[in-house]
């Protein structure tokens, strides 16, 4: 059974009515500004807004706060909105994206007004002359319609989590009953539900929300892909801990705290599963599963993996994992067990570093970074459907690597941990 029944798409269209053609061109006439000025102009909402409503601080990553990311993804995505503002059932995707995303979150309708606020007053204090009058009253209407599409499908969203078997709404209690070391960066935490409930289905590939105490008293949320197929008595997450990337820079707090101070018998709070990223093994006109993973990446599709060994069997699976070297590499002694059991499976594993012994390790193992030619040299039939998930520079390398071949969208499948709009990916936007 579906997790969610409607999808961001059927909101918009009952929708779609509401904004007036004048509306619809001042907003469409602002989106080169927009484009020229827009990280300047979400640099100072954010500044402005945790200034003005701080309550809201903890529902942000401040890391991607202090990276840009954050400003530049907000940007980006004001930007797609103004820009297709007369053809809005492009943007569903990302819609259903953010629905997602904002419920992991426990973003409520409450939080709306907030951001409208803030936003309206910062396109008037950053554009200036620019934004005069009718503008701010077309970008008010603009938001609120906006802002009732996503108030409409996170209400769904949270009404499915809630009346799921084993579902619940908000954060729930979970113990830690096993805690495994994966390889040197990344350890499995097996969680499940203090209160004895069952657990609900999962899609594989979504992911949940741990929300943690913060240094200041407050909290800090981040999401963790399932690493285990469904149906399980426990919940999988597999995290890696995050060094910090530079001297001044402080290490990653939610994943060394869970690696240093989360033990067997620790409580952890847990939101329900979401996200959009996922393989329905219900789908028909099935085509060869190719499964690519890089680092950490490999939690969504390790759950992907198990699901489709499981649900899909005898179905050709391609499965490519690349880590930095054998010392990082997590879940190997699993995926050769699964390989040695299952004729459909091909694995193949790709390091970035020169193996320690300088000795190439064995057939189904390169050494470098993946690139076209590798998987070329792998997949045997492209027509395909692809998951994959992993840094930035991969994701863009596999994404430029398929839609080279000529892969439909629709076959093109895939998880990022950090805000999408980063990758510049315009199926992201525009599909
Ligand atoms: P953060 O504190 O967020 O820091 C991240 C980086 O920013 C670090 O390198 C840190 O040094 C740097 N930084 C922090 N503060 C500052 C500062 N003030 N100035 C400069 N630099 C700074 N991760 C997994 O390990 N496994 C998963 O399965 C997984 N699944 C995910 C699924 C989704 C859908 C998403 C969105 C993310 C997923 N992640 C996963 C990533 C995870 O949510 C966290 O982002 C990750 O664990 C890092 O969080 P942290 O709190 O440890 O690091």
């Amino acid at each position: 059974t579906p997790l969610y029944s409607s999808a961001a798409s059927d909101v918009y269209k009952r929708q779609l009515f509401m904004l007036s053609a004048k509306t619809i061109a001042i907003v469409k006439s602002t989106a080169p500004i927009l484009k020229e000025q827009g990280e300047a102009l979400t640099k100072h909402f954010y500044k402005r807004m945790f200034s003005h409503n701080p309550e809201v601080i903890p529902l942000f990553n401040s890391a991607h706060q202090m990276s840009g990311m954050q400003q530049k993804a907000l940007a980006e995505a004001i930007c797609a909105y103004a820009a297709n503002i007369d053809n809005l059932g492009v943007l569903s995707t990302a819609v259903e994206l953010i629905a997602q995303k904002h419920s992991s979150l426990q973003i409520k309708p409450e939080h709306y007004p907030i951001v409208g606020e803030n936003l309206l007053s910062s396109i008037q204090e950053v554009l200036g002359e620019a934004a005069c009058d009718e503008v701010i009253k077309a970008w008010s209407e603009a938001y609120e319609f906006l802002a009732n599409i996503l108030i409409e499908r996170e209400g769904q969203i949270y009404n499915e989590y809630a009346s799921n078997r084993g579902g619940w709404e908000g954060f729930k209690p979970f113990h830690v009953i096993k805690k495994e070391r994966e390889s040197s960066v990344i350890t499995s935490f097996y969680l499940s539900p203090k209160d004895g409930n069952s657990l609900p289905l999962f899609k594989p590939g979504q992911y949940i929300t741990l929300r943690v105490p913060a240094l200041n008293g407050s909290t800090i949320m981040r999401n963790y892909s399932l690493s285990d197929k469904p149906s399980q008595n426990w919940f999988r997450i597999s995290v890696k801990r995050e060094a910090s990337t530079t001297p001044e820079a402080p290490n990653g707090y939610v994943s060394n705290f869970l690696h240093d101070d989360i033990k067997v018998g620790s409580c952890l709070e847990v939101g329900p599963p979401c996200g959009e990223f996922f393989l329905d093994v219900y789908k028909k006109d099935r085509k060869p599963l190719v499964l690519i993973a890089a680092g950490v990446g490999i939690t969504p599709i390790l759950s992907i993996l198990l699901a489709a060994l499981h649900d899909l069997p005898d179905h050709p699976i391609t499965f490519i994992h690349a880590n930095l070297n054998e010392d990082t590499h997590a879940f190997k002694k699993l995926i050769n067990e699964l390989a040695s059991r299952h004729v459909n499976l091909k694995v193949h594993y790709c390091y970035s570093e020169l193996s320690k012994t300088g000795i190439l390790r064995d057939s189904s193992t390169s050494t470098g970074f993946v690139k076209a030619a590798l998987l070329e040299s792998i997949i045997e039939d492209r027509n395909a459907d692809y998951y994959f998930c992993g840094p930035k520079p991969f994701m863009l390398g596999v994404y430029a690597d398929l839609q080279r071949w000529g892969i439909p969208l629709s076959q093109i499948h895939f998880e990022f941990f950090g805000p999408r709009q980063e990758l510049e990916i315009h199926q992201t936007l525009t599909v």
